[in-house]
């Protein structure tokens, strides 16, 4: 049998793109190695899915080239997706503006795409051992429990996901077959993923693991990204025993490179200082009061320890607030792709048609979801790419 496509992976992309055909009466064929169909979807947002952002923007997302992802963004909503949401009867809510989480569980959006794709037939635990280019289509090579199969399609959709959560079954199987094919590949790297300490900061603050705070952090040398503005983020921080995390962390981490240092505002918008500079007497209980009343009372104390204000002057004072509001910081590493959320990098965008998501040298062969070069912040934004990308691609297989 010739199936009109083969998608590859039925993860968050490939089960949308392949319900998208499958309801315009395409034969499509879904397969993938895992033995149940979107894995991290189950695991996302907590369990509940953040499913979209009814904010996104094409600067919610990091890529070689940041214009690439507005054409797909653009054709299909987020807006779009709630409306399919709520046909399904699934009750959600937004947690902070914008960011849209199912009431129950990430299960019923699974629900939902294998609904969607029930006139797909779905080969679960299913290896693809290879793809080969074969006269006007594809031939796949799989494995399902020992046996072999030959898939003949007239197009194949590489939705494969990124290296993120190995355990899952996260593979690089999509970037092995753009190679092949002559595409070329970003630099991966964990993206949405805690910091690590350097042992000397591991020494001073992993015991404070577990106090959580409102800080901003900022990239001191924003790296290979393209922005003309500074990198920086507000959100909650939370100390662990390793390293940092909490959305603020996740969110630069994205735009981290290796061996460059942070800067964190412990208390962005508060004088720290003020009630103590107001007063001619100035002590460590009066410092630790002012601190504390900016601060988590466990971290105040443990900064005054590590930089005390000497002599309780002025200068001192409006230097103790200054290093309040730039702590530096060079994390020693990243939690790796282990505890990523998703990956940075991935097939290059020069090598995609941005209004189809097909290679440009290679016919009938698509790219979609977080394989591809484009890597969306926390808060939904990464969902929103694999549904807008899955909608492109369909929207050109006929
Ligand atoms: C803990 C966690 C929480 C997250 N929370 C959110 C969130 O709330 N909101 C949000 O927008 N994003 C979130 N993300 C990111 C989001 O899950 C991904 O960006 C999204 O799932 C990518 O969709 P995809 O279809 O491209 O890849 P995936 O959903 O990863 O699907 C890829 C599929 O390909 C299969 N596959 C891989 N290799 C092979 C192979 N060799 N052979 C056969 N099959 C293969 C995999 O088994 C998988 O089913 C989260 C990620 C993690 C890890």
């Amino acid at each position: 049998m010739l199936y009109d496509a083969t998608v590859l992976g039925a993860g968050a992309a490939g089960l949308f793109c392949a319900g998208l055909l499958a309801q315009r009466g395409l034969r499509v064929l879904v397969v993938d190695h895992a033995p149940e169909a979107g894995r991290k979807i189950l695991i996302s947002g907590g369990g509940r899915a953040n499913f979209t952002n009814l904010h996104t923007q094409p600067e919610h997302f990091l890529s070689a080239n940041p214009n690439f992802a507005k054409s797909a963004l653009a054709r299909y909503t987020p807006q779009q997706f709630v409306a399919l949401v709520e046909r399904y009867g699934i009750a959600y809510h937004a947690k902070a503006p914008g960011q849209l989480f199912c009431d129950g569980s990430a299960r019923q959006l699974v629900a939902l795409l294998l609904a969607e794709c029930a006139g797909a037939e779905l080969r679960l635990r299913t290896e693809i051992t290879s793809v080969e280019r074969d006269g006007e289509g594809f031939t796949a090579r799989t494995r399902t429990e020992g046996r072999e199969a030959v898939v003949r399609s007239r197009n194949v959709v590489v939705a494969t996901g990124g290296l993120s959560i190995p355990k899952l079954g996260a593979t690089g199987l999509g970037y092995q077959v753009a190679r092949q094919f002559g595409l070329g590949i970003e630099p991966t790297r964990a993206a949405l993923v805690p910091f690590t300490f350097q042992p000397d900061d591991a020494a001073r603050f992993q015991d404070l693991s577990g106090v959580a705070l409102e800080a901003e952090l900022s990239l001191s040398s924003p790296g290979n990204n393209r922005r003309s503005q500074p990198v920086r983020f507000r959100d909650k921080l939370l100390i662990t025993h390793r390293g940092l995390s909490g959305p603020a962390v996740l969110q630069l981490s994205s735009y981290w490179q290796p061996g460059s240092a942070i800067a964190l505002d412990l208390a962005p918008g508060r004088e720290v200082t003020a009630p103590l500079l107001a007063r001619a007497h100035r002590d460590l209980a009066g410092a630790r009061e002012a601190w504390s009343a900016a601060l988590p009372r466990r971290l105040a104390e443990r900064l005054l320890e590590l930089a005390p204000p000497g002599g309780w002057s002025n200068e001192t004072l409006r230097a103790a607030e200054h290093s309040l509001h730039h702590w530096p910081l060079t994390p020693a590493g990243t939690e790796g792709y282990a505890k990523a959320e998703v990956t940075a990098g991935g097939v290059s965008t020069q090598d995609l048609h941005a209004h189809t998501l097909e290679a440009r040298r290679v016919a009938g062969l698509y790219f979609i979801g977080e394989v591809v070069d484009v890597t969306g912040h926390l808060g939904g934004f990464n969902f929103q790419w694999a549904w807008a990308s899955a909608a492109a691609a369909a929207g050109a297989i006929h």
